[in-house]
């Protein structure tokens, strides 16, 4: 049987990983800038996530929703006292697509209505309502077409308003990445979220902050939301949850009652699950690694803009991106095969940088070691100029 490709992928293998770098097969060692896909929080095979996993493990792993799972309400007392959401009903799911989903359908059976606002090159996940929230057409079936989603221009004020005017009592749900991830690291303005908070409380609209990517500390907050002093009714999360282990969650604010058989799911909330989310939040809390990633992320930031090369950086926290010159378009493989270096990337030329939020000075250091070199080489390779690069 073979696989089927869910990615392009090169030939490495990862046999083996510990905080930000991972090893082959031959023990060559990589520096891991991408959080393999945006999901290591506390750093690869982080020793007390392990020690709690394996421990839970060797208690129970699952039982059915049907009984009380203790390890649930531990978790949500965590995930209240770090996020500071405490008026906040938590339903555990396994994925990203999954949370936005029950987020999506919860809007619109709180509210009755069908429209859902999504914006311009959005990525909420690959289920039925997900995908169609996501501005990609090529990933959306025919039977998850839908005339129910509308995509905005983001962070565009007059479209919003004007969308509202003609059809805000009709809407559901909007959906918003307060920083987009797949469509290239952009941020919200914090006016334009506000004033989305403003529109969806005349018009009585649920507010979705999909926080899969830039949420659990990622932004330097909790919420990539927060940053806007403004609170979304449901939020939605995974990704960094689990720091590798499957886990996803929604955040649904005490206005909206979900009825009992409303939601559901065999595997959400399980014993293993719940063990590697609350591991995920010790250890942030210990580490205080909300903090460290605004730093972390601002050291990054800043070094970067010093580079010369590269356009256009941006981010928020740990959660950065900057457009790569046409004449340097095969950066990061470069930096992959070259300077064994991990990277994301965006189209059509951005690259995504999502490290765990436990990255180290030196490890941030030798990345951008490896960019300006890997500059470098690309620029000697081709002949160019340095002023004609980053024209
Ligand atoms: N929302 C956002 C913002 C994402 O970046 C992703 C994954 N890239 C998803 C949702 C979907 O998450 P999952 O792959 O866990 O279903």
């Amino acid at each position: 049987m073979k696989l089927f490709d869910v990615y392009p992928i090169n030939d490495i293998t990862i046999e083996r990983a510990k905080d930000s770098y991972v090893w082959d097969e031959n023990g060559v060692q990589y520096l891991d800038m991408y959080g393999g896909h945006a999901v290591i929080s506390i750093g690869h095979s982080n020793q007390h996530w392990v020690k709690r996993i394996e421990e839970q493990l060797n208690k129970i792993a699952f039982y059915s929703n049907s009984v009380q799972i203790p390890i649930q309400k531990e978790l949500a007392k965590k995930l209240s006292k770090l996020s500071g959401k405490e008026d906040y009903q938590l339903f555990l799911v396994n994925s990203g697509a999954e949370a936005n989903e029950n987020a999506l359908k919860l809007a619109s059976f709180h509210t009755g209505r069908k429209k859902i606002i999504a914006f311009k090159k959005a990525f909420h996940g690959r289920t039925s309502l997900a995908v169609a929230a996501t501005d990609n057409p090529s990933i959306i079936a025919p039977v998850n077409e839908t005339e129910n989603v509308v995509f905005l221009p983001f962070n565009d004020e007059a479209a919003l308003k004007e969308y509202f005017q003609t059809n805000g009592t009709e809407v559901a749900a909007v959906i918003i990445e307060a920083v987009q991830g797949v469509g290239g690291i952009t941020l919200a303005s914090p006016g334009f979220l506000q004033l989305l908070r403003k529109l969806c409380d005349e018009n009585g609209v649920i507010l979705i902050a999909d926080e899969v990517q830039c949420g659990y500390g990622r932004s330097g907050k909790f919420f990539a939301f927060d940053h806007a002093g403004i609170n979304a009714d449901i939020y939605t999360m995974a990704k960094g949850m689990g720091n590798g282990f499957p886990i996803g969650g929604i955040l649904i604010a005490s206005h909206i009652k979900p009825k009992y058989g409303m939601l559901g799911t065999t595997f959400g909330g399980n014993h293993l699950a719940c063990a590697a989310g609350l591991a995920v939040l010790e250890v942030m809390e210990e580490e205080d690694l909300v903090e460290k990633s605004k730093q972390r992320g601002q050291y990054l930031i800043n070094k970067l803009r010093k580079i010369d090369g590269i356009e256009n950086v941006r981010g928020l926290g740990l959660m950065i991106g900057f457009d790569v010159p046409l004449g340097l378009k095969d950066l990061r493989k470069n930096l992959l095969l070259h300077h064994n270096v991990f990277t994301g990337e965006a189209k059509p030329n951005v690259i995504r940088l999502l490290p765990a939020l436990t990255i180290t000075r030196k490890q941030m250091d030798e990345f951008l070691d490896a960019l300006q070199e890997a500059i470098n080489e690309l620029r000697s390779e081709q002949n160019i100029p340095v002023d004609e690069v980053s024209a």
